[in-house]
Formats: structure tokens, sequence, C-alpha cells
């Protein structure tokens, strides 16, 4: 993939909103201009369709007072709970159960599950393990990530992504985002480049694919390893590829909360010569399986998944298709409902990917409204929209663990040893943080219908005609 960077930089990768920086990160988000977000958020638009073609039945139904004040729902009908396992389970469970061994190395259940993986995601060598943490630490280790080595990635994430690369003795340098896709910015991400930065991991948030061409141009200019962090984006697509597929090493979880799941797992893939060889030992105490009495030529420790979670893993590949197309569909039917609507920005997703929508997130300019974030979502929530207000806390490092540089008993050795002069303290990205402050997650999922989802964006522009400004 030689795509120049400039050729493959999404439109709006940078929009006005991202542009002066302040001088500190806790800028208040109010100094957004609302010119800049206007243009951005418009400019967003994945579909054709305006906002004006709002649904004009769901419209007078639900009336403009509201719920929040004793009006009609939005959201007339709840989704019905969503239903998980079934008999595809159950059959690869009775399967299992009359195995002699559960172990995974050479289980019919871990070779099943594998080689339904390579269907969703066909890359030469793939192995299951213990989670989407284990899965990225054992990139990290395929890599030859070593001490003192950055490895840049999203400041928006799990703490998972970040894990193995300190536990490697790493150093974790987070670059900001794109103010509409929570992506990887990937000029920024060159900017915090060093002699010492050996990897990127790339986040693909919400099931959103990062921009891949730019991130693999940047990674093969400066000789880095490119690991995708999938755990979001089971089902996803890249310009029509499968997720996972357009780096080094990829990673998915299969930890409960995600689009599909064993209770706890992960699985980690390559089909780079370099990289796809280590994988399975730097996920099973260092031994080569295939080599009877190899030894230990490499350190690492056990994330191995046994044969249980392998045959629960393999049933719930065959529903891939089904929940990720669900959910690609139903979180561009809402951005097609509330584009153009003034002051909120919609998920921005471009047109030739499929974002899988781990979660919906929009965002909303604070200027543009009369009340706050959290009386947006009180609004929203009181419609039966099943929402919350932003995602994790704070952008990773300024988490109190990094603050303290304090990951080892409290210390850092890669700091004390003057590996590494990293203060996170004094690590910014403002618009990490703005993405943080000004968002909304509104809940997809594969059980839930369109008439949800148009109660959902008939809600959204209610609760925002209502505070408008
Ligand atoms: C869930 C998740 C992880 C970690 O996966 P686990 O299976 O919980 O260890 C890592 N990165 C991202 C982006 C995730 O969503």
């Amino acid at each position: 993939m030689n795509c120049s960077p400039a050729n493959s930089r999404w439109p709006n990768q940078n929009p006005p909103m991202s542009q002066n920086p302040p001088a500190t990160s806790a800028r208040p988000a109010s100094v957004v201009s609302r010119r800049g977000f206007l243009a951005a958020s418009s400019a967003a638009l994945i579909t054709g369709s305006l906002a004006a073609t709002t649904t004009k039945a769901a419209e007078s139904a639900a009336g403009s007072k509201l719920a929040l004040l004793g009006g009609d729902k939005a959201v007339r009908i709840p989704p019905t709970p969503k239903i998980r396992w079934g008999d595809l389970e159950r059959e690869r469970f009775n399967a299992m159960l009359g195995q002699d061994t559960l172990f995974y190395w050479k289980g019919p259940q871990t070779t099943l599950a594998l080689e339904r993986f390579r269907k969703v995601c066909p890359l030469k060598y793939a192995h299951t393990c213990s989670s989407g943490t284990a899965a990225l630490h054992i990139a990290v280790i395929a890599a030859g990530i070593g001490p003192g080595d950055e490895v840049i990635t999203s400041p928006i994430t799990d703490i998972g992504t970040v894990i193995g690369v300190i536990y490697q003795q790493g150093v974790p340098v987070f670059a900001d985002l794109g103010a509409g896709t929570y992506n990887l910015d990937p000029a920024d991400v060159e900017r915090r480049i060093t002699p010492k930065t050996k990897a990127i991991i790339a986040v693909h948030l919400c099931g959103n694919p990062c921009d891949m061409h730019a991130l693999k141009a940047i990674a093969d200019r400066h000789k880095l390893v490119l690991i995708e962090d999938s755990c979001q984006a089971w089902g996803a697509k890249f310009r029509g590829q499968p997720i996972g597929t357009a780096g080094h090493i990829t990673c998915f979880s299969l930890q409960n909360s995600k689009h599909i799941t064993c209770g706890d797992g992960g699985v980690v893939a390559s089909s780079d010569e370099r990289f796809g060889p280590l994988l399975q030992k730097s996920g099973d105490k260092g031994s080569d399986r295939s080599k009877a009495g190899g030894g230990f030529q490499m350190f690492a420790t056990n994330y191995r998944m046994s044969e249980p979670q392998a045959a629960v893993l393999a049933a719930q590949l065959e529903r891939l298709e089904g929940i990720a197309g669900k959910r690609a569909r139903l979180g561009n039917l809402l951005t097609e409902k509330i584009a153009g609507l003034p002051g909120v920005r919609p998920h921005q997703v471009h047109r030739d990917d499929r974002c899988v929508y781990w979660f919906y997130f929009f965002r909303i300019e604070p200027t543009a409204f009369r009340c706050n974030r959290a009386e947006f979502v009180k609004a929203l929530a009181a419609e039966g929209v099943q929402c919350g207000a932003g995602y994790i806390a704070v952008p990773l490092h300024r988490e109190p663990v990094f603050l303290k540089h304090g990951f080892f008993a409290g210390r850092w050795p890669v700091r004390e040893m003057g590996l590494t002069t990293m203060d996170f303290s004094k690590h910014q990205t403002p618009e990490a943080e703005a993405i943080l402050q000004t968002g909304i997650r509104i809940t997809i999922q594969e059980n839930m219908t369109e008439d949800y989802i148009l109660g959902a964006a008939e809600a959204v522009r209610k609760v925002a005609r209502h505070y408008a400004t």
C-alpha cells in the first residue's frame, strides 16, 4: 500500500474544530467556534440525505414537548432484550464436552474457531488468547518492543491497549484524534515520532476504521510496526477490506461487552512473516508447541484460551456478519437522521468504510445549547433513548497511575534508568480532551429496530431544538 498521505487523508480529518489548540490541555469546550463546528459537522455527512428529510410521522406523533417535561416519549417501543446465545453455542458445547482434553493446542474447538476467524479476517497466522489485552501484549512482544521503545497510540481507548506496552517496559505516547472520527490523527502521529518510536497501535474506536492508508504510509516511511486494536471493531471494513488486514498485526477482544464474546478471550493475527510465527509462543510461556522439546528461546507469560471458550467463539463467529451488518445499518441511519442539526456533530465515518458502532458517539457544541451535556443526556434518556455522557472519564494519560508514573509497585524503572523522559503530567491531547467533554454515546445493539433508531433520532432533534440558543 503506497497511497500518498495527501491522497489518503480523509476529508475533514482535521476540521476547523481542532485549529488553534490552546496552551493548556483543559480547554474550555466553549472556545470552539460555532461556524467551524457547523462546517465540520455538516461535512461529516455519510449519506446524501439531509436532516431536512426528517421523519414527519415520528415528529408529529411525538410532539415537541420534552418527555422530561411531561410530553410524549420520542421512543414509543423500547428495544427487546438481546439474545446472545442459543443452539449454535449449545451444539459446540456438546461437542466440546465429548472431548477427552480441553487444551487449546490442536483442540477441535480452537481449530474450528480459527478456521471461522480466517473467514472474517483472512490472515495466515491466527491464535486465540485469554483477552484483548493479552492479544495486544502478544502483538507488542512479537513486534519486539523493549525497554524505552515508544509506541504511539490513542488516548481514548480501553487501558488494555497500553498494558502490554508498559509490561514490556515500552513507553506509550498518546497522539491526538480526529474531531469527528475519534481515531488517530495521522498528522499528529507523525509529529510525535522520535528515534525511539517502534510502533503505532491504531485503535478503531467504536468499530470505526482508522485511516489505515495514512497510518500505513507513516509506518512504512519510518519503519514502524503497525498494530491494529480491533477490539471494538468485529466485522468492520476499511475501504471494503476486513478490519485487521491493513496493518502488520491485529488484535480482537471477546470480552462480554464486545460484538461477539465467549465471556473473556481474544484473537491475535498477522500475515507478516516477521511477526506471525512469533504469536503462538508469545502467548504460551515462550514455548513453541509445534516443536517438541524446543526449550525456552524467549520469555512470555501464559495467555492461553481453553476449549470451552473456543467452542463459544466458534459459534459466535457464525453470528458475526448478522450482528455487524445490522449495527452498521442502524448507526448509519441515526447519522442520516440527525445530520445537519445545528450544534450536533454526528459520528464521522468514511463513506467507503463499514463502522460497526460498538456504540454511537456524537458531539454537541456547548454554545449551541442552553443546557449542559448532563442535562442534554437526561432529556434524551427521558425520551426513551439508551444513552450516556462521554466514554472514559479522561484521556488515559490523565489517569492517576500515569500522572504518578506508578506502574510497578509505584515505580517506573525505564524512567528511573533514564531510558525515557516521558512525563505524562505534561502530555497534551486537546482534541481528545474536548471529545470526552462534548461526546454523547447512544447504545446501538443488533436487537434494536429501525423504528427505535428513528425514535432515538427524533429524540436528539427534539432535545436539540428545545435547548437551542
Ligand atoms: C475491550 C478492549 C480492549 C481490551 O480487551 P479485554 O478483552 O477487555 O482485555 C482493548 N482495546 C479496546 C479498544 C477495547 O475496547
